[in-house]
């Protein structure tokens, strides 16, 4: 660009020299001008414009809770949670686990149900104590790795395996691995799958703020069997695949969280519909399995485009923006920790709206 002006400026120059005795038109000044209005610029490349940075890396770079009042924004699988709680990593009838995932938040709704679970469980049906899986982030949203609900801070998972009786190191609760209730695709493993689990999962169901329970259709199958066909607290469970070592509890919108989306109970929970997904796999999976036709590679599908701050509810903008709660030093960092990796900050930039 620079080059190209100053080549048609030397022509004009030229010009110059040659006409010095010409008329007034051709004073140096007149050329000058004329070479600059003559001066053809190319049209500038268009900026770039960034690329909004995924919701994803601004919520999981939040390393606390939004100083805000409890509030969930959103749906479970898209929103964010403003004012959230944590849950203490220890309790009378229960255990956190994963903590290096920062994932122990949520509404107190959710919190409150979740110690009231662990000790209604502990003292009434001899359950030894509830292992917690993840909750969510300290401000909800979108995960780096993991779930796409999680997000509003209603959703908990509860893992089947029964807590033990002391307590697990910081490594323990990272690398313990939850205990299948499956047997095989179609039905749970007695040995693992009790009467205590029947227990549990019903008193999950029993309280009014939880919606619904999502576990593998097996458990689905084995819960109904359990109880001899439909009874009313069955309607709250949901077969979902996965979910063989875990429940996953959701609970209502709380009454003063404006902008929270419910989902309203689950459908297709009878004890039928539990039997005839027990008829239909059976048979699938004893079909003769013919080889696959070779064919062509197929193309790789194009990824999804990620979900950015704009995908969101406006609130969650003021969520990400107001100040954190707490002390900077979460409870997690000096209980067990061998020194907790800080959470990266790097690729949390501002957002573009
Ligand atoms: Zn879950």
């Amino acid at each position: 660009m620079r080059a190209f002006l100053l080549t048609r400026l030397v022509a004009a120059g030229a010009i110059v020299v040659s006409c010095a005795a010409g008329t007034a038109a051709f004073t140096p000044a007149a050329i000058a001008q004329t070479a600059v209005a003559d001066v053809i610029v190319p049209p500038a490349p268009k900026p770039a414009v960034p690329k909004p940075t995924p919701a994803k890396q601004l919520f999981g770079s939040k390393d606390r809770p939004a100083d805000l009042k409890p509030r969930a924004i959103g749906f479970y699988s898209r929103g964010c949670l403003a004012g959230g709680q944590a849950l203490p990593i220890d309790g009378p009838a229960w255990q956190a686990m994963r903590l290096s995932r920062n994932r122990n938040w949520g509404h107190p709704n959710l919190i409150k149900l979740i110690e009231r679970l662990a000790t209604d469980a502990k003292r009434e049906d001899d359950w030894p104590g509830l292992l917690v899986g993840d909750l969510t982030q300290p401000r909800g949203g979108p995960m780096l790795s993991g779930h796409a609900s999680h997000q509003i801070g209603l959703d908990a998972d509860i893992w089947l395996t029964p807590m033990p009786d002391r307590r697990l190191s910081w490594a323990e609760r990272e690398t313990t691995s939850a205990v299948s209730m499956l047997a095989d695709t179609l039905s749970v493993d007695p040995k693992v799958f009790t009467t205590k689990h029947v227990k549990l999962i019903q008193r999950a169901a029993s309280y009014p703020e939880v919606e619904r329970i999502g576990v593998n259709p097996a458990i689905k199958l084995a819960l109904c069997r359990a109880e001899g066909g439909d009874k009313p607290w069955l309607q709250k469970i949901q077969g979902w695949p996965g979910h063989h070592y875990h429940m996953h509890i959701r609970i209502k919108c709380p009454e003063n969280s404006d902008g929270c989306t419910g989902q309203g109970p689950p459908t297709h929970t009878s004890c039928a519909h539990a039997e005839k997904w027990y008829r239909d796999t059976k048979a699938w999976l004893e079909q003769p399995k013919k080889p696959k036709p070779k064919t062509e590679a197929k193309k790789p599908s194009k990824p999804k485009p990620e979900v950015t701050l704009t995908d969101l509810p406006n609130a969650c903008e003021d969520v990400l923006a107001a100040a954190s709660a707490g002390s900077p030093k979460n409870q997690i960092e000096h209980v067990l920790a061998p020194a907790r990796k800080p959470v990266s900050r790097a690729a949390a930039v501002s957002p573009t709206r």
